[in-house]
């Protein structure tokens, strides 16, 4: 297997202490195999990395084609329910080929902004009407392709989608192209998919408690324990999910999953807006992961999750740019830390370490790839460097060089990522996507036509 011997000026090593300076990583095939600190002068052989070396980002919450939104539906006036009226305009249109060309552009953008691997969570799964493809995984096919076009992992989170409330109300309109017959079906039409790739894996997700009947919910919590696969949902992002809940069920969205047995270590709760004491008790208790959003959060005037309590309780953080408002999981980062001083007129209440903690090995576990996140031996070889040197970061303090990059870096200051082994942007350029801005319009012009 080939070796490649990278210097990075610093490394963030996954501890506390911040950044090591002068580190010489040694990868052999897609593992790390060697990790020396202190290395002050580059050796010749070895390839140069300015800046902060982290381990691979994990953007653990996207809905890719929601890319094609960015730069139209953030004006106006309205909630997170007349935005859902453009994102539906959008799904109504997609095919296989222009939504897999959608995706390849959307993850080359993660690429660059040294995301190693996203969890699609992904329910537009059939044709106009419903009507499943010849073959009825084709969409999530065209996802795993796309991904291995942009260069980064991903875990297919298919989605089961099935009514359009609390209520059990049938779908309508385009989200007929979301759903399946029931849990059953939609367990039979996942089992299929089973893509013989290593950039790949599949998980599966309760949409929210808002499109899965509640005696529905333990069929996809069966199939994936039986895979023991990761298990994802939306959870209480928005308070009116909780006020059609609790007059449905007489219990919140978080009290109706850990009755359906859907709470534990494998699963990860999106958004975790809107919860109370024993909502975030019964998540932290169970070990269940929250995923915080919070570029989308704001932009859909969400509210602000309780992520210090969460994350205090017991539950692992991490963190996902969903509908791609931005790409940045920086951004995200430093979001979560500045959003709870906001809220209580209090700084310090997530160390940089934390953050990065949050944005890397965290998500990379919530996605089903725990040998990943961290510059170890042994560990999946993924390396993002953050330039040191750009007009947001020069003028660091070399002693915070991590809090550095996590409160003024942002994605356009990666230069270098490295997948499993693979180099996969250089200064800053994508070696496999040539032009990705232009990837984007194209395709984001094809996916409205
Ligand atoms: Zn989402």
């Amino acid at each position: 297997m080939p070796v490649i011997r990278y210097w990075a000026e610093y490394a963030w090593l996954g501890t506390e202490a911040g950044a090591s300076k002068g580190v010489l990583i040694e990868t052999e095939g897609d593992r790390f195999a060697t990790v020396t600190g202190g290395l002050g002068t580059p050796p010749t052989d070895a390839v140069r990395l300015p800046g902060l070396s982290l381990p691979g980002l994990a953007n653990a919450h996207s809905h890719a084609f929601h890319r094609a939104l960015r730069g139209r539906t953030h004006a106006g006036k309205g909630t997170f329910w007349t935005w859902r009226e453009a994102m539906y305009s959008l799904a109504a249109r997609l095919t296989p080929g222009s939504y897999r060309d959608l995706a390849a552009a959307t993850f080359a953008e993660m690429a660059l902004a040294g995301i190693t691997c996203v969890g699609e969570f992904h329910y537009l799964h059939h044709g106009p009407d419903g009507q499943p493809y010849d073959d009825p995984n084709e969409m999530s096919a065209a996802l795993v392709d796309a991904a291995a076009s942009a260069g980064i992992r991903i875990t297919l989170l298919d989605t089961c989608y099935l009514a359009s409330g609390v209520d059990g109300a049938p779908l309508t309109g385009v989200q007929r192209r979301f759903g399946d017959a029931d849990a059953s079906a939609w367990a039979a039409r996942v089992g299929k998919f089973r893509p013989d790739v290593a950039h790949a894996s599949v998980g599966a997700t309760v949409h929210s408690v808002r499109a899965v009947p509640a005696a529905q919910i333990p069929d996809v919590v069966a199939w994936a324990t039986q895979r023991e696969a990761q298990l994802h949902l939306h959870l209480s992002e928005q308070r009116s999910e909780n006020v059609a809940c609790l007059a449905h069920h007489h219990r919140s969205p978080t009290e109706l999953l850990a009755d359906a047995g859907a709470l534990g270590p494998r699963t990860t709760a999106v958004h975790a807006t809107h919860l109370s004491d024993s909502d975030r008790a019964l998540l932290g208790d169970s070990d269940t992961g929250v995923c915080f959003c919070p570029t989308t959060e704001r932009d859909l005037a969400d509210g602000i999750g309780p992520a210090r309590a969460l994350v205090d309780g017991g539950s692992p953080l991490s963190l996902g740019s969903d509908g791609h408002a931005v790409i940045d999981l920086l951004e995200e980062a430093r979001a979560v830390e500045l959003d709870e001083r906001l809220r209580d007129e209090h700084r310090g209440h997530f160390a940089a370490s934390e953050l990065l903690q949050a944005a890397t090995a965290a998500g990379h576990a919530a996605l089903g790839w725990p040998d990943a996140g961290v510059i170890a031996p042994g560990a999946r070889a993924d390396l993002v460097t953050v330039r040191l040197d750009t007009v947001r970061t020069a003028g660091f303090d070399p002693g915070e060089v991590a809090a550095a990059v996590v409160f003024a870096a942002v994605a356009a200051d990666v230069s270098h990522v490295v997948v499993d082994g693979r180099p996969v942007v250089r200064d800053g350029h994508h070696l496999l996507v040539d032009d990705v801005p232009r990837a984007l319009s194209v395709s984001i012009a094809a996916a409205w036509a």
